[in-house]
């Protein structure tokens, strides 16, 4: 088992493979600024825009719960499920800047009764699953770390 595993993303072109700061890609329409993901090129999504181009941009790395739900059955193929098969939550998370739902797989080990809607997830990534060669990454919603960066407000504080 001394063997490195060579990282690929389960789906190529939706996310930068950056452990520490993994970004989704959409597409954006350079006319009218809106989003679109996962990233395709083509028409507008706008039905009040003719444009015909959509760019690759990367989109917000947090956002809250929009919906989530629990599946505790294995989808089917091409869905590889673990064996055995472990229940897992999908988040639905609404990113404000670009006005998108995104959804996706919830960290390993956090499940539906630990969601809340409204609540803030951050993007991370995961091993979906490994074969001999390749250890296959898929992008995960998790719960975002507390404001760690952000001074913690105190009533009547001095700064702003
Ligand atoms: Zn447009």
């Amino acid at each position: 088992m001394s063997e490195t595993l060579s990282r690929v993303p389960i789906i190529e072109g939706w996310f930068t493979d950056d452990i520490d700061a993994p970004t989704l890609i959409g597409s954006k329409c350079p006319a009218c600024g809106t989003y679109v993901f996962p990233p395709r090129t083509g028409d507008c999504p706008s039905p009040l825009c003719e444009s015909t181009t959509l760019e690759p941009t990367l989109l917000s790395r947090r956002g809250t719960i929009w919906s989530y739900t629990e599946n505790r059955y294995a989808p089917p193929p091409p869905y590889v499920a673990a064996d055995p098969y472990q229940p897992y939550a999908l988040a639905a998370v609404e990113l404000a800047a670009e006005g998108l739902v995104v959804l996706g797989r919830v960290a390993t080990g956090i499940l539906a009764a630990d969601l809340k809607v409204g609540m803030e997830m951050q993007l991370e990534l995961d091993v979906s699953h490994r074969d001999d060669e390749h250890e296959y990454i898929v992008y995960v919603w998790a719960p975002a770390a507390p404001a760690s960066t952000a001074p913690v407000a105190s009533a009547g504080g001095g700064r702003s």
